[in-house]
């Protein structure tokens, strides 16, 4: 094993790393046989002298992200294993070999146990997005090995870390290309098309992870009127819209995104499809929303970034889901999600159940929605299950 600084952990502080979470906060730390610098790898002992694991330390309330939980020399070939790992279950899924699907990702950091690492692939250009810098440090090392496994499959490699790195180093983390300088590109997902420009996006272009819930979307969608709030590239309204919905509002409060909205439903249809795009904020449009809509999406952005919000977010997704659910037809459904990492799927049932209670409606669960297995969910990590949503009926 390499040469590392020693983490011991106070004793009884060991019990989470013994159960392979990757997470070590800073308050469970006893001491340190010397000062890493920010990012290096360190080695991280129970109190008795075990090996919990190496990991990559930062200075911040998490001090260590695991990599991994035996002896290991963490070298190319041991990231060469992971990212091989993570491409093999890819593969398994059939996510790899679906032709009418060229955008997903393929690092989701925890739940490829890589934590502070994602990676996603649009049909050709790969955007690695960094949340410690330890992880950030190595991207030289990541895109080689990436183009070694994918070959001409990829033609641009792009990491774009300064706004998810630690403050103290957004700064001097500017966004490059590593391989090529291909900003945009047109991909599809299930056979729709949107364009994607990994410069300018949102996260590193687009939200993956709402896939299958389009999906199941477009099974309700026909003969529908639909509001598809917080749209941003019109991703759930181009799915309703293929499935024959009659007529779909695309809102979102950022200009941006309903020009992009626009742009993707010239990809997709001809001019006279029945879509309106509108720049407005959530919950005054659903304050003065008409009361003849029968399904509404709600995927707000996450409300909570940190369990000292959560009580407000909390109350957020109440209200907002509250108005929702006051405005819907008889006999509608509400697809509502929540992709804060902090909100358990308990709490957001919870903010929902509460919304529909004032309402005085009667409400049924049809559906419970999380993420596709591109977004993997390590079982010792219950905090990689982020995203969760609800299909609820209306009556
Ligand atoms: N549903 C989208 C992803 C939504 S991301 C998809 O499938 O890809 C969240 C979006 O909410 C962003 O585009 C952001 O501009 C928008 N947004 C944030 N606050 C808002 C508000 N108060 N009212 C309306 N839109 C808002």
């Amino acid at each position: 094993m390499q040469d590392l600084v020693k983490i011991i952990l106070k004793s009884g502080k060991d019990q989470s790393a013994k159960r392979f979470h990757p997470w070590v906060f800073s308050g469970a730390v006893k001491k340190m046989h010397g000062q890493p610098a920010e990012g290096d790898l360190v080695a991280v002992y129970s109190n008795q002298d075990e090996l919990l694991g190496i990991g990559h330390y930062q200075q911040s309330s998490i001090a260590v992200r695991i990599i991994s939980f035996h002896e290991a020399t963490i070298d190319r070939d041991f990231w060469y294993g992971k990212i091989s790992n993570a491409i093999a279950y890819r593969r398994t899924t059939g996510l790899l070999s679906d032709e009418s699907t060229n955008a997903y990702r393929l690092i989701h950091a925890e739940g490829d146990e890589m934590p502070g690492l994602i990676v996603d692939f649009y049909n050709g250009i790969l955007v690695m997005q960094m949340h410690s810098i330890g992880m950030y440090q190595n991207r030289e090392l990541f895109a080689g090995i990436f183009k070694e496994l994918l070959g001409d499959a990829i033609t641009t490699i792009y990491v774009k870390s300064s706004s998810t790195l630690p403050a103290a180093f957004r700064d001097t983390a500017e966004d490059t290309f590593l391989l090529g300088n291909q900003q945009s590109v047109e991909v599809q997902e299930y056979g729709h098309h949107f364009a994607i420009d990994v410069v300018e996006g949102q996260k590193t272009g687009f939200f993956i992870d709402q896939r299958d819930n389009r999906k199941l979307l477009a099974q309700y969608a026909r003969d529908k009127k639909v509001l598809n709030m917080f749209g941003y590239t019109g991703a759930f309204s181009i799915y309703a819209l293929h499935a024959g919905a009659r007529e779909v509002y695309t809102v979102d409060s950022s200009q941006k995104a309903i020009e992009l909205t626009d742009k993707n439903i010239a990809l997709n249809f001809n001019s006279d499809v029945n879509h309106h795009g509108v720049v407005a904020d959530a919950f005054k449009y659903l304050q003065e929303l008409p009361d003849d809509f029968d399904l509404i999406i709600l995927d707000p952005p996450a409300f909570a970034k940190h369990h000292n919000v959560l009580p407000n977010a909390l109350q957020g997704y109440k209200r907002l889901n509250q108005r929702a659910l006051e405005k819907i037809k008889s006999g509608g459904l509400l697809f509502t999600f929540s992709c804060s990492q902090v909100v358990s799927k308990e709490n957001f049932r919870k903010s929902v159940f509460a919304a529909a209670a004032n309402t005085g409606r009667s409400v049924k669960i049809l559906h419970e929605m999380s993420q596709p297995v591109d977004h993997p969910v390590n079982i010792y990590h219950p905090e990689s299950e982020y995203l969760k949503g609800l299909v609820v009926y209306v009556v």
